[in-house]
């Protein structure tokens, strides 16, 4: 019994003059990985309009229907969505939007710093969406 104490009596000596891994977070951060999927985002292109057709196929994936879209047609019979929505709370982050859409529209940012006191703030709209581009 004596010989256990003083083992872990030794490892925790041995451990104590170790270097930390824990960071002071949020001052200190580690580097996220590439392959991280953070908060869905909508793309925009060079005249920071959203890319999306509004064809819907990314809301026709997704899992748990978080994603909700309002297809409107502009004067040259382009199709934009009037209302893009995702709803946070129930999205899990997947990827499948991204990997459904036809127009690279929507990809899944690096952002993780998600967290809200009410829950109709992880409602997401078009333009929270296209923020971050
Ligand atoms: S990541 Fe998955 S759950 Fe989230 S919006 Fe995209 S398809 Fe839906
Ligand atoms: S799949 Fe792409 S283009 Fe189609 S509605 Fe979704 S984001 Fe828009």
């Amino acid at each position: 019994m004596i010989r256990g104490l003083l083992k872990g009596l030794a490892k925790t000596l041995q451990q104590m003059f170790r270097p930390p891994i824990t960071i002071q977070y949020p001052e200190e951060r580690r580097e996220v990985s590439p392959r991280f999927r953070g908060r869905p985002q909508l793309v925009t292109d060079e005249s920071g309009n959203a890319k999306c057709v509004a064809c819907c196929l990314c809301a026709t994936i997704c899992p748990p229907q978080a994603i909700s879209i309002e297809p409107a047609e502009g004067e040259m019979h382009e199709k934009y969505p009037a209302s893009f929505v995702i709803d946070l709370s129930r999205c899990i982050y997947c990827g499948f939007c991204q990997e459904a859409c036809p127009k690279g529209a929507i990809r899944l940012s690096q952002e993780y710093e998600l967290a809200q006191y009410q829950r109709k703030e992880l409602v997401y709209t078009k333009e929270r969406l296209m923020e971050g581009n």
